[in-house]
């Protein structure tokens, strides 16, 4: 599904270059877990930013569903983006003054849907992920964890190939992230693909695979043959 074959990544600031990805090669297949670690600078969320489309690399190729995206136009990646990922950040990146509801019915406005399908899709999404009871509650009238969960349900809305997440655990407290870590497994059970990044062992431990970079390189990939399993903690916090 991802396959990477020695991609750079060099931003230019000024006279200076930054050497963020210096050659890295993977592939990921779909239905895997996989958890980026290494140390901050080490060109995480560069690499994940690439593989989201978000960004192309300077050099290598990046192929994506089999199709070669390395050096794609910005509306080009935008399409790609639109269709198959999903993105998850720290940071949640709600709009403030929408509803959960209309939160997670934005991407599909972009698909074309009309808006009674919109809001149809919208509410499952929602409800997948738990907050069915709060599809008209604004971001600030949610726990974080909740506010996790509406952009894991925007994440979803448009049913694509990956969901790449950026510390989606990063703030969150250790109950709560756990929560979150629980409703990842439960979408890699049904088929899901997912890529996060983590610095912290116990989060990254849920994945089936961790790959771990280091000044722009991989440092090593390795399998987790035992996963962190369900762990009882309630949805509700
Ligand atoms: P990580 O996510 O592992 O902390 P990043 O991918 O954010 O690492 O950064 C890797 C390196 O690239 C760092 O040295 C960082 O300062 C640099 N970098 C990241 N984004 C930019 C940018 N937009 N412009 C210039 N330098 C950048
Ligand atoms: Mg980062």
């Amino acid at each position: 599904m991802i396959e990477t074959s020695d991609i750079q990544k060099t931003y230019k600031m000024g006279a200076e270059e930054v050497r963020a990805l210096k050659s890295v090669s993977i592939s990921v297949n779909k239905g895997e877990y996989v958890a980026f670690m290494g140390p901050s600078g080490s060109g995480k969320s560069t690499l994940m930013n690439i593989i989201g489309c978000l960004d192309t690399p300077t050099a290598g190729t990046y192929i994506l569903n089999e199709k070669d995206v390395s050096d794609m136009s910005e509306n080009e990646l935008a399409e790609i983006r639109n269709k198959e990922i999903g993105f998850v950040f720290q940071t949640f990146n709600l709009l403030p003054r929408a509803s959960c509801l209309e939160n997670v019915a934005l991407p599909l406005i972009y698909a074309g849907y009309n808006k009674s399908d919109r809001e149809d899709k919208a509410f499952i999404a929602l409800k997948n992920v738990g907050l069915a009871d709060r599809v008209h509650h604004k971001p600030n009238e949610l726990s974080g964890g909740q506010r996790q969960r509406v952009a894991i349900a925007r994440a979803l809305v448009n049913d694509p190939s990956i969901i790449l997440a950026d510390e989606p655990t990063g703030n969150l407290d250790t109950k709560t992230s756990y929560s979150i870590m629980e409703l990842f497994h439960e979408l890699h059970q049904k088929g899901n693909t997912i890529i996060m990044v983590t610095h912290e062992d116990d989060i990254a431990h849920y994945a089936h695979r961790v790959i771990r970079l280091r000044d722009g390189l991989v440092e090593s990939d390795e399998i987790n043959l035992t996963p962190t399993r369900a762990v009882t903690v309630e949805l509700d916090e």
